[in-house]
């Protein structure tokens, strides 16, 4: 089999720069490929905060201060190449100070500027380079443009005939959506019938959308995810379009970096451990409890949570169980995140009226959060939708039960606990409803209780297999199908 040429383009690769799980995706996937022997090259954006080590960065030949035109408006940006952490894969930082030197990645009122900016410049490098991809690989709205760029800004250029690209949605609850007006900062004005109709009629461009329409392949982070967002609310607004496209649409569920998280050699834990041996488990949870000043828990239940705290994690739904839990059980719970305040509000207002049972740490600590997931006994990922998730994952190897609703990626990982065969890994509910959440903390709580039935299930989680080498491999399927490389 001949090795791929992948181009892969992202808006965060971690640890450069991360908000979400499409951090860990884009490193974790190249990092794979290269392993596997393909010739994989990363873009992301250089940030005021990627803090690249000095040591392993260096300029790229004949891309220093490249003139690139984005309408009338004309830049200059320069590409690095930096190591990426645990691999001797070498990535493309696009360096261009007045789009990329703020406080932040997102949010930014020229957005739609400065992310079309890095997809024109990852395929004018692939220009300089002499290099033409097997695939392009983009990833969510802020590359989703480059499908379309491929096939009208540089239209011209033969060396993308054979290219082609896909379009992966790590979630479509964001879909980059600016008013009409940008085309012209895009070079794009002199191709608006390739846009929407209906949008353009509207006064707006939607990324993600203009990237499913033109997008060769389209993918997602997890089969049940692939099948939710064709119908329904779940498919915000693009469900008949993905409908249409549904023999193009594949799900494939995220992989785990073990390298990184691993109970047997995390280094942020104070105790290893592994399936035969949980005492370490006991121990970073005794460790945990102590320097957060909560009450020791050694026949307790650690409850831990760590995720943004954005509407689509459902936390609403722990706001009667979750109280009840702590007020009338021996339980304990560790929440890490930041965001809506009434979600912070609620797990600021647990921890005043459960001191010695409740620490809630509000903000991002990469950290903290390895801690919780070693010392937590269950892990609370109620989410309304979830393309994919991580943390669950994550969970399932540290030995964490995961209660969970049934969507998504959360419903491709876990699998329900049935006391008589001694099967399956967590709990999950299938309603997004309180119920269903009481219904399932309830079943976690009454299990915790039986010493050996836990046992079996945190086994049962722990010998899960969600490697890259499994997962990594699916892509490869796909980018064979998609370029015809055999
Ligand atoms: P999403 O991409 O929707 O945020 P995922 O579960 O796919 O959800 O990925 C979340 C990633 O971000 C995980 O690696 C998780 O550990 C991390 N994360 C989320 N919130 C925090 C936080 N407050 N501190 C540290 N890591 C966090």
């Amino acid at each position: 089999m001949s090795a791929l040429k992948i181009c892969l383009v992202a808006s965060e690769v971690a640890p450069f720069a991360k908000t979400g799980g499409l951090a860990d995706v884009a490193a974790a996937l190249p990092r794979y490929l290269h392993a596997a022997g393909h010739d994989v090259r990363v873009f992301l954006p250089r940030y005021a905060k990627s803090e690249l080590d000095p040591a392993e960065t260096h300029p790229v030949d004949f891309m220093s201060d490249v003139h690139l035109a984005m309408g009338r408006l004309q830049f200059q940006y320069s590409v690095v190449t930096t190591r990426l952490p645990g691999s001797d894969l070498r990535v493309y930082a696009v360096d261009c100070p007045p789009l990329y030197g703020r406080a932040g990645i997102y949010g930014e009122e020229d957005d739609h500027l400065r992310f079309a900016f890095l997809t024109r410049a990852a395929i004018e490098s692939c220009q300089r380079m002499g290099w033409s991809p097997h695939v392009f690989h983009c990833n969510d709205w802020h590359t989703a443009l480059l499908p379309l760029y491929l096939k009208t800004v540089y239209g011209w250029d033969s060396m993308f005939r054979d290219s082609r690209t896909l379009l992966t949605i790590h979630n479509i609850a964001y879909q980059g959506v600016f008013a009409r007006s940008v085309l012209r900062d895009l070079s794009l004005d002199g191709d608006a019938q390739r846009f929407y109709a209906s949008d353009l009629e509207a006064g707006i461009v939607n990324f993600l959308k203009t990237g499913v329409l033109h997008a060769d392949l389209l993918s997602t982070v997890s089969p049940t995810y692939a099948r939710e967002i064709q119908s329904g609310e779940l498919g915000m607004g693009l469900q008949g379009l993905l409908a249409q496209r549904t023999r193009s649409l594949i799900g494939i569920l995220n992989g785990v970096d073990y390298a990184e998280w691993d109970p047997a050699s995390d280094p942020r834990l104070p105790a290893h451990y592994g399936v035969d041996d949980l005492a370490g488990k006991e121990e970073n949870k005794r460790r945990l409890l102590a320097e957060l000043e909560l009450a020791p828990a050694d026949r307790a239940p650690l409850m831990g949570v760590i995720s943004r705290l954005t509407a689509q994690k459902g936390f609403e739904l722990l706001y009667e169980a979750l109280p009840r839990a702590l007020a009338e059980r021996d339980t304990r719970l560790i929440a890490l995140g930041s965001g809506a305040t009434d979600y912070e509000g609620f797990f600021t207002q647990l921890q005043t009226k459960f001191p010695g049972k409740v620490c809630y740490y509000r903000g991002f600590s990469e950290d903290l959060a390895h801690r919780i997931e070693a010392a937590s006994d269950i892990f609370l990922m109620p989410s309304r939708f979830e393309p994919c998730g991580l943390n669950q994952m994550y969970s399932l190897r540290y030995g964490t039960v995961p209660i969970v609703h049934r969507t998504g990626g959360l419903a491709d990982s876990v699998q329900q606990w049935h006391w008589e065969t001694q099967t399956g890994t967590g709990f999950l509910f299938e309603h997004f409803d309180r119920q269903g959440l009481a219904w399932a903390l309830e079943s976690a709580l009454a299990t915790y209780e039986n010493p050996e039935a836990w046992a079996k299930l945190v086994r049962n989680g722990m010998t899960q297999d969600f490697s890259w080498e499994k997962q990594g491999a699916q892509y490869v399927e796909v980018y064979r199908r998609l370029s015809g490389v055999g």
